[in-house]
């Protein structure tokens, strides 16, 4: 049967002017107009290419159209695509399984998304409080820049003003870190904490690993007051920085992590992790989604899991990771523009000033995406297949538009 492609032959302004007329202003998006996607490309609807360094903000792991997806995607579409969290299938017990054993925890909840994930681990944190008998242990930490999500729970924690501002009053009795320091993190905690929660890389603050004695010394005051250590992996997890989990870096556990973007590599789904610690906190009815863990997501996800295993990507994502980074160290020696250069496997920041925004559209004009996070930083988050050659590619643009930008600037301050 032929493709149905009625959407597909809708023009450029028609596109426009719909989104303008009928959709909430919340994006600002950029000028391309995506039609498909291959490997670690993806095409406008007019045919361009461009090599993707964001992959979907760190989703599409596997890039695009990759053939096991599409396969288990097409199989499973056919035989059930949703049946409700009232009923058993076979995949979403198998998923839990499956990542309990890689992250060593004992315990799933599957969500929807990253920002379901956080409500899920900040409702158990409270559960697990209650289930000890500390009803007023309800106290939650997050860190300064950190990002966890925009549903009220989430963005509560959020530590970010211009998120957070339009929508006060939030979640009451949260109270943020304000520096990555051990003193910072002992002024903060007390008795009535019942969970601090950490991303290990902060991801839209820039690409920014929180200091390894910090998160030790944030698991050692979790165990001294019984607060539970949540670690938000959303972003830098299942693979991205050359681990499995960048927690295992650090040589700090979790008692919850959650986990979404990637996991079933570009189709929605978020898990919740925890430890015997917490395996106890929530009983029946406590907590539930209509979506989460249905039966086409955890397809997908296992079969995620299987090609990162089978392609051995996690180690592939540290060496390209490196490739890319001596790249970038190339360039900066060059590029008087390019100051440090963050992050571990393909979760890679490059602090640029106030040229970042300037550099991410001139990539995108050479037919390059990226990413510009804290409006000064660089932000790559390429697919885990990347190749040296994409690497290459993407370092010659870079190199390009750097040139550019700098010769722009001279003649500015010539003019
Ligand atoms: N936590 C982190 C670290 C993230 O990077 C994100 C999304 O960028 C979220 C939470 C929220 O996830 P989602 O957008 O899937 O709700």
């Amino acid at each position: 049967m032929a493709a149905d492609d009625r959407y597909m032959n809708l023009s450029i302004p028609e596109i426009r002017e719909r989104e303008d007329r009928w959709l909430f202003p919340t994006y600002r998006r950029y000028d391309l107009f995506v039609g498909r996607g291959s490997g670690t490309a993806v095409f406008d609807l007019e045919g361009r290419r461009y090599l993707d360094f964001l992959a979907g903000i760190a989703v599409n792991a596997l890039g695009y159209a990759h053939p096991r997806l599409t396969r288990v995607l097409r199989e499973q579409s056919e035989r059930l695509i949703h049946c409700s969290n009232l009923f058993y299938h076979p995949f979403q017990g198998e998923l839990a399984r499956r990542l309990a054993e890689l992250s060593g925890m004992e315990k799933v909840f599957f969500t929807n998304s990253g920002t379901e994930a956080i409500e899920a681990a900040l409702k158990i944190s409270r559960a697990h409080a209650r289930s000890r008998g500390h009803h007023d242990k309800t106290r939650l930490l997050a860190m300064k820049n950190s990002f966890h999500g925009r549903t009220l729970g989430a963005l509560s924690i959020t530590a970010q003003d211009s998120y957070q501002a339009p929508f006060r009053p939030l979640v009451p009795d949260v109270e943020i870190v304000e520096a990555f320091t051990v003193e910072a993190l002992e002024r903060a905690f007390s008795e009535r904490v019942c969970a601090l929660v950490c991303e290990p890389i902060q991801g839209e603050a820039g690409v920014v690993p929180v200091p390894r004695e910090v998160l030790q010394a944030a698991r050692a005051l979790c165990d001294r007051y019984d607060a539970l250590l949540v670690l938000d992996e959303i972003q830098c997890g299942l693979g991205r920085t050359g681990r499995y989990f960048a927690f295992e870096h650090t040589g700090v556990r979790p008692d919850l992590m959650t986990l979404a973007k990637s996991l079933a590599a570009g189709y929605p789904l978020g898990a919740v992790l925890g430890n015997a610690r917490v395996a106890g906190s929530l009983k029946p009815g406590d907590h539930g989604t209509t979506f989460g863990g249905g039966p086409l997501a955890c397809r997908l996800a296992l079969e995620f899991l299987d090609v990162l295993e089978e392609e051995n990507l996690v180690a592939h994502a540290s060496e390209l990771g490196a490739y890319l980074v001596a790249g970038l160290r190339g360039l900066a020696a060059r590029h008087d523009m390019i100051g440090e250069i963050r992050g571990l496997g393909l979760m890679v920041g490059v602090e640029l000033g106030a040229a970042a925004r300037e550099v991410v559209t001139r990539l995108l004009a050479r037919g390059v995406i990226a990413n510009c996070a804290h409006d000064t930083t660089l932000r790559l988050l390429p697919p885990l297949v990347v190749t040296c050659r994409d690497v290459d590619e993407f370092l010659a643009a870079l190199d390009a538009v750097l040139a550019e930008v700098a010769a722009g600037a001279a003649a500015s301050r010539e003019g």
